[in-house]
């Protein structure tokens, strides 16, 4: 009991202390607390789809159709049609030959990369990889090798180093990582991963329905679909729902629903989900236009951000604004929020020390004027803050 009466101490004296905080409800790029409208750049979806009346419809017939809880794990009686019929179509979208859902992305990083990996095995994974990776990759017992962000030369220096000691290994990394907004080297990975003999596993929690011509993400848009082992994603950003997939070859996919313990220990998703993920997967083939629309407001909104003087990195519909001191980061959050806007703080250790920033998560609902006046109110109360 000292030790957890301690560390909640230290939190809030660090300014790290966390509270939940209950909205009322969201629509169309907005989030409502306590009976107060804030735009909201602070969630995930990003082509606005959690509200789409097609998702909406779908889910409550098959709603009345199969009744809530699928009542059971996919290997005993939680199994569909739906599963199977959502597992082919996101294998035929992300153009592999199987895919398999899991019940969320952090689950299928879990179950994936303990399944294909053991002790004796080595993982190399980028430093800023997504804390459910971090957490595969532990319970897998594989030695873990982090390589610095987004840098293929030091990678490429732990391959040199390390690989030929061991038997099997894997190169994990994020498509579109979602701290900085930025894309991964993709096709310079690729070619070490062959070169070394390893397994790749992508992540694309960031880039599903957004990036590539069909919007199937960056390994798409890349062209190298055939030369990534495993890409996995969830539906829980982009597509606006729940849960996850990862597509790869019959055998892997094949091994991992034997394997793959989160997997096999845990009661499958709602039909309704399932049935609302298929429609996902339709609307970004029939709304191609919010994807485009989404990326083109971002390039405005980091432009905006630049004529400012700011420095902005990435491509994405993520726009990190790295302003340094961790309590000039949560002062303008604060601010910001005064004025209407859900954005939260970025802080160490989730970040380097020195690199406190605010995160925009943009959604396809933040139209051009609500991001010109974002960037006017965020120089506003930045220069409002020195004057003081
Ligand atoms: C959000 C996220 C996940 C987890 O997905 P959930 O479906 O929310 O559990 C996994 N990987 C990355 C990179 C993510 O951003």
């Amino acid at each position: 009991m000292d030790r957890i009466v301690e560390f909640l101490r230290l939190r809030k004296t660090k300014n790290l202390f966390r509270i939940l905080q209950p909205a009322n409800f969201r629509k169309e790029g907005k989030v409502y607390f306590n009976g107060k409208k804030y735009i909201d750049f602070s969630a995930n979806d990003y082509l606005g789809l959690s509200t789409h009346s097609r998702l909406l419809s779908a889910t409550q017939d098959a709603l009345k159709t199969f009744g809530l809880g699928a009542c059971a794990s996919r290997l005993l009686s939680g199994d569909s049609r739906l599963h199977h019929q959502l597992e082919e179509k996101t294998a035929i979208f992300k153009g592999k030959e199987r895919g398999l859902i899991f019940n969320s992305g952090y689950q299928a990083n879990l179950g994936i990369i303990s399944a294909l990996c053991r002790s004796g095995d080595a993982i190399f994974s980028d430093r800023l990889n997504h804390a459910s990776i971090v957490d595969g990759i532990l319970l897998s017992r594989a030695r873990l090798f982090r390589f610095q962000h987004n840098d293929v030369t030091h990678l490429e220096l732990l391959l040199k180093k390390e690989r030929n000691k061991f038997k099997q290994a894997l190169i994990v990394t994020e498509t579109i990582f979602s701290m900085d907004g930025d894309k991964c080297l993709l096709k310079a990975i690729v070619e070490l991963k062959e070169r070394y003999n390893c397994q790749l596993l992508v992540d694309e929690a960031h880039a599903t329905g957004i990036f590539g011509r069909s919007g199937s993400g960056i390994v798409e848009e890349q062209g190298l679909t055939e030369r990534v082992d495993l890409i996995m994603g969830t539906f829980s950003k982009a597509l606006g729902s729940f849960g996850a997939y990862v597509v790869g070859e019959k055998t892997i996919i094949d091994y991992l629903i034997n394997s793959s313990r989160s997997f096999i220990y845990s009661t499958a998703l709602p039909p309704a989900i399932i049935s609302a993920n298929l429609t996902s997967l339709e609307l970004v083939r029939d709304e191609p236009a919010r994807r485009k629309t989404l990326l083109e407001n971002a390039a405005f909104f980091r432009r905006e951000l630049k004529k400012r003087r700011f420095s902005i990195k990435g491509r994405a519909q993520i726009v990190p604004l790295v302003l340094g001191e961790t309590k000039k980061v949560i002062s303008l959050s604060r601010k910001l929020r005064d004025r209407g806007y859900w954005v939260f703080p970025i802080r160490p250790p989730t970040v380097p020390q020195g690199q406190a920033r605010l995160r925009f998560s943009l959604s396809y609902d933040h139209k051009r004027e609500i991001l010109k006046k974002l960037v006017s109110d965020i120089c506003s109360l930045i220069h409002e803050s020195t004057l003081r």
